[in-house]
């Protein structure tokens, strides 16, 4: 039985100490699977998001006096669909009422078809020193089935255009088990995506979402899911190729190069504090999580009239150890109980204990040097080990964390 991995390396768990979320609800088109809060781009709706961003930045900065941001990450949406006087706006506002740590990372989501010389231009000068490529297929027949604006040569064309600018720091998103993939194509573009040399790759399982119209499809028999054995393969697949590039996989979905992880992924699958912002964000501080109004009318408006957009939850000791034990065992150093507070080691041990040996005997979890993991050979049905172990977690009595 082999571990899952060895990553996140030492530097990153370091560098990954308190993230700045931004969601930039715009995209020129939608596409069929996706759920993300998006909208259409136009002046009326930039100009409405940004006088409520700036509001929404007044009312969280007092949380985060006195720390300084590790990393910033722009998602969407489709925060390069925004031009440079937006970007300017939206990142004198972050960083008039933030402290952003000196080299922290600065990530902004790219599709290869938004970007440009001028907006290159625009994000080095600010500082963005990573960015994030929405590619998902390198094949033509594929990218007209997820609606995507860009064609295969589009992609490879963004990624010269990024480099020649100076950026070092480019990651890829690549899908994969959507209706109709097939192996063929996977292996084009598992191709494609090594012939850029990227220094991290995130490749996902397609997941159907309600109410997206593949999702429906796919609930009325129209389309179909590939089988899961055939998913798993692509995932075998991609980590055979990617390993074999100098690519570890240090999460169930994201490979990087040595010390090009994702400072502020690793954020969240630390369970490190993250401060989220726009529409639909969703952040924990100081064991509070926030989650923002869905769409960008409902949270504008909710700002506009001096009000918070968010919902707010207290986390628990049971809800702190699960979700810790959930975010840390997809990745390849699975759990490390000295990343944890004495006291939050505690609670996770009384709830999940038993749970742990169990899982150890059947094969489904391996102890490590400090602490537990799933083996390589399941990372990619990590969901069920989690699932498993759930259902195995016992309540926690407050005098037994005390012990
Ligand atoms: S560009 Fe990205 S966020 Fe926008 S609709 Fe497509 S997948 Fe969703």
């Amino acid at each position: 039985m082999t571990l899952a991995g060895s990553g996140p390396g030492p530097r990153a768990r370091d560098e990954a100490r308190c993230a700045l979320y931004v969601h930039v609800p715009f995209c020129a088109v939608s596409c069929p699977y996706c759920h993300f809060s998006k909208t259409g781009l136009s002046r009326v709706a930039v100009e409405r998001y940004l006088g409520a961003l700036e509001r929404e930045i007044a009312l969280r900065a007092p949380l985060a006096s006195g720390q300084a941001f590790s990393s910033v990450f722009f998602g969407g949406g489709t925060p390069s669909a925004l031009g440079s006087w937006a970007f300017d706006r939206m990142w004198g506002a972050l960083k008039g009422a933030f402290t952003i740590a000196p080299g922290a990372e600065i990530t902004l989501e790219v599709n290869p078809e938004s970007m440009g010389p001028r907006l290159l231009d625009t994000w080095a000068k600010a500082g963005v020193n990573r960015l994030s490529f929405g590619v998902q297929s390198f094949v033509p027949s594929e990218l007209a089935t997820l609606g995507r604006m860009h064609d295969e040569h589009r992609a490879a064309e963004a990624f010269a255009l990024a480099r020649a600018h100076g950026f070092r720091r480019l990651s890829l998103d690549l899908m994969f088990g959507y209706p109709g993939h097939t192996a063929v194509h996977w292996t084009r573009t598992l191709d494609a995506a090594l012939a850029l040399a990227p220094e991290h790759i995130s490749a996902y399982g397609f997941i159907p979402e309600t109410g997206t119209p593949t999702g429906d499809a796919i609930e009325r028999g129209e389309a179909h899911m590939v089988p899961p054995e055939v998913e798993a393969s692509f995932h075998a697949e991609a980590d055979a190729r990617f390993t074999a590039a100098g690519l570890a996989l240090y999460e169930t979905s994201n490979w990087s190069l040595p010390d090009a992880e994702s400072r502020h992924n690793l954020t969240y699958w630390l369970r490190r504090d993250h401060l989220a912002l726009g529409p639909s964000a969703h952040g924990l501080w100081k064991g509070v999580r926030r989650a923002n109004a869905y769409a960008l009318g409902e949270w504008a408006g909710s700002l506009e009239r001096g009000e918070d957009p968010a919902t707010l939850e207290r986390d628990t000791p049971a809800s702190r150890a699960d979700e810790t034990v959930m975010l840390a065992l997809r990745l390849g150093s699975g759990l490390v109980l000295a990343d944890l507070p004495q006291a939050h080691r505690n609670e996770l041990l009384v709830r999940y204990g038993a749970a742990f040996e169990a899982a150890e005997a059947q094969g489904r979890l391996v102890r490590t040097s400090g602490g537990w993991c799933i083996p390589r050979e399941h990372c990619f049905v990590a969901d069920d080990t989690l699932a498993w172990l759930a259902i195995r977690a016992r309540p926690i009595d407050p005098q037994e964390c005390a012990a």
